[in-house]
């Protein structure tokens, strides 16, 4: 099914947080590094849920939401990683001026316009990844533009903000939160509405990803980077889709999100032209326990072992609608699903237009009908099974959300899936939620402060791609690849330090690129790769003592285990010459002489599976290959 964009009047905004490498953190010289060891034995500090109040003295409609669910958090403090002020025991410190530059400099290269001075602001936070119940935040500079081949897109704002503390598990009713992260200077970079397709917010979100990359001074690996995306169309609503960390899903969450938007417009038109109104939605539970007293569904049984009960609630006129797809694999009844969740905590709902299923019969399905009094032919009921209190608040919402679809699209900040769904997460945050920070005195820009950043204004990214094709003579698709690459710096670095007939540009670009990705779709952990281990794999290439199959066996196992020293491992692959080499080949082919001469068709797979064993990352299989194939032909002839 293609959709017209132009003709759905798609807007998509994208605001994108990336981590800056600076040595200490925003507002205290701890530094940027995440604590790496078990996190089961660090220090604990346990907090509740502080509700931030705006100026205006009107609770934030998202504080509220979180302050209802009753959280308690726990915050783990790994020494070396945190200090006081992440545990809001002493102020923040002034601001980081290398963050500030770094800021700067990638802010005069989206052309953006600098304010005059950095005041740092309060945002309130509502779910506890901050300590201080707000984020510190402040404006760098307004304006600026992108270029993109489907239209320029209008930066709106560029701020430097502190990250939140990372949330590594939850623990029955609490949140945990390593307070590593927090303070970490983050880069956001906001755009207008500008954005009219998927693909031309994936091209825009890479080529922001390219230019902060191009300053060398942001951190790579999963987490480092973060999207989130504002998505609307005519009629329907604006979306937050929040923290987006793989670009290469973006384009499918804007496709989804489109999609979805367009279906519950259908849906509303389908739910009016029933007839039924929004007063016909009444939030009246019932216990309906009793007509699972015989069940065979091992779902019900066990629940109510656990002496859970089953609730439901009658959505009148609404049958066959709650399996209306509207994203792949989800159905308005997962919508409705979500909200229970998120508000009601049970672990999900059971709605009459997937029945009979998980082992109710069409005779249970009757008698529940008839127990609420409602048409089978024409109503839906939704049931959640649990205890009396978690059945009605996950009622409540469920009723509470089908009444929006009456209007259609809800406002809500939703959270993206692997595949590039998306799933319910909480209402949109009011506007009036920032207020100034009073422990910062404010940062006037001045000369030093602009030379200093303009160490890091990022290149125009088309005349770094003329350098790799011109300069380099890398190939179109290896200069593109190298682009997307986080390793795309160590390239201007390594070609410097190498570039010889051995290891050559072409070599260095497709190992960054090709090979490293080669072990990443192994599972193999490559962020463990350092620019140094890099730089000395290709100097052992470089004076012979490693293959080129060398090379990627040293990286493959020192990134799985990077205590092992780098020193041993290329040892242990040290490249054999060729006499050597033809020893161990003859060696094979003699002692399994008659077996080859049988096996004729198969010699020479017999021969290089023996020999690889022996020799992989000691020479490249192409010279194994070429010395098994000429010894071959010689025994066999
Ligand atoms: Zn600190």
């Amino acid at each position: 099914m293609g959709i017209d964009y132009n003709d759905v009047g798609l807007q998509v905004g994208l605001e994108i947080h990336q981590q800056l490498d600076t040595s200490s953190k925003l507002f205290c010289s701890c530094p940027t590094k995440l604590f790496e060891g078990p996190d089961e034995e660090l220090a604990k500090v346990e907090r509740y849920l502080r509700i931030g109040r705006s100026e205006t003295g009107e609770v934030d409609p998202a504080a509220l939401y979180e302050y209802m669910k009753g959280k308690k958090i726990i915050y783990l403090a790994p020494k070396g990683h945190v200090c006081t002020v992440e545990l809001d025991e002493e102020p923040p410190h002034e601001l980081n001026k290398e963050a500030l530059s770094v800021a700067l400099g990638i802010s005069l290269g989206f052309k953006s316009k600098i304010v005059d001075e950095v005041y740092v602001m309060r945002k309130i936070v509502v779910d506890g990844s901050n300590t201080t119940g707000f984020q510190r935040t402040a404006i760098i500079a307004l304006g600026g533009e992108l270029f993109d081949e489907e239209g320029t897109v209008r930066i709106q704002t560029i701020c430097l903000e502190e990250d939140a503390a990372r949330r590594v598990r939850d623990l029955d009713g609490s949140a945990v939160y390593n307070l590593d992260r927090l303070g970490i200077p983050l880069i956001e970079i906001s755009t207008a509405p500008d954005i009219r397709s998927p693909e031309q917010t994936l091209r825009v979100a890479s080529r922001i990803g390219l230019m902060l990359r191009l300053t060398g001074k942001v951190k790579r690996g999963i987490g480092t980077i973060r999207q989130d995306i504002n998505v609307s169309i005519k009629g329907g609503s604006k979306v937050e889709i929040k923290g987006v960390q793989n670009l290469e899903i973006i384009d499918k969450v804007v496709e989804y999100e489109v999609m979805r938007q367009l279906t519950l417009l259908r849906l509303r038109d389908e739910i009016l032209s029933r007839g039924i109104s929004r007063d016909d939605i009444e939030d009246k539970f019932l216990d309906v326990t009793e007509v699972f007293k015989e069940s065979k569904s091992r779902l019900i049984v066990n629940n109510l072992r656990e002496g859970n009960k089953v609730y439901a609630c009658v959505l009148k006129g609404f049958k066959g609608l709650l399996k209306v797809e509207v994203q792949p694999g989800r159905r308005f009844g997962t919508e409705l699903a979500d909200y229970a969740r998120e508000w009601g905590g049970v672990s999900g709902i059971i709605h009459t237009d997937e029945l009979p299923g998980y082992g109710i019969s069409v005779d249970e399905v009757k008698r529940l009908y008839s127990l609420l009094g409602a048409d089978e032919g024409r109503d839906a009921v939704v049931m959640v099974i649990g205890p009396e209190g978690k059945c009605t608040r996950s009622l409540n919402a469920v009723v509470s959300r089908v009444k929006e679809a009456f209007i259609g699209v809800p406002k809500e900040t939703r959270v993206a899936n692997d595949d590039g769904t998306t799933r319910y997460m909480r209402p949109q945050p009011g506007a009036a939620r920032m207020y100034p920070e009073t422990d910062i005195p404010p940062v006037r820009i001045d000369e030093n402060l602009i030379r200093e950043a303009m160490k890091y204004v990022p290149r125009d990214p088309n005349a770094v791609y003329e350098e790799l094709l011109t300069k380099y003579s890398l190939s179109h698709e290896l200069s593109k690849q190298l682009l997307r690459s986080p390793y795309m710096l160590y390239f201007f670095d390594l070609v410097k330090e190498f570039s010889d007939d051995v290891v050559t540009p072409q070599y260095i670009a497709s190992l960054l690129t090709i090979h490293l990705k080669g072990l990443k779709s192994e599972g193999i952990p490559i962020e463990n790769i350092t620019f140094d281990v890099i730089k000395y794999v290709l100097s052992m290439l470089r004076s012979g003592s490693l293959s080129k199959d060398g090379v990627i066996e040293v990286l493959r196992e020192y990134a799985s285990d990077p205590k092992k020293s780098i020193n041993d491992l290329a040892k242990r692959y040290v490249k054999k010459d060729l006499d050597e080499v033809t020893r161990v080949i003859s060696k094979i082919v003699e002692s399994n002489r008659d077996e080859l001469i049988k096996k004729k068709d198969r010699a020479f797979n017999i021969v290089m599976g023996l020999a690889m064993k022996d020799l992989r990352g000691k020479v490249d299989g192409k010279v194994v290959a070429d010395l098994v194939r000429k010894l071959l032909d010689e025994l066999l002839r």
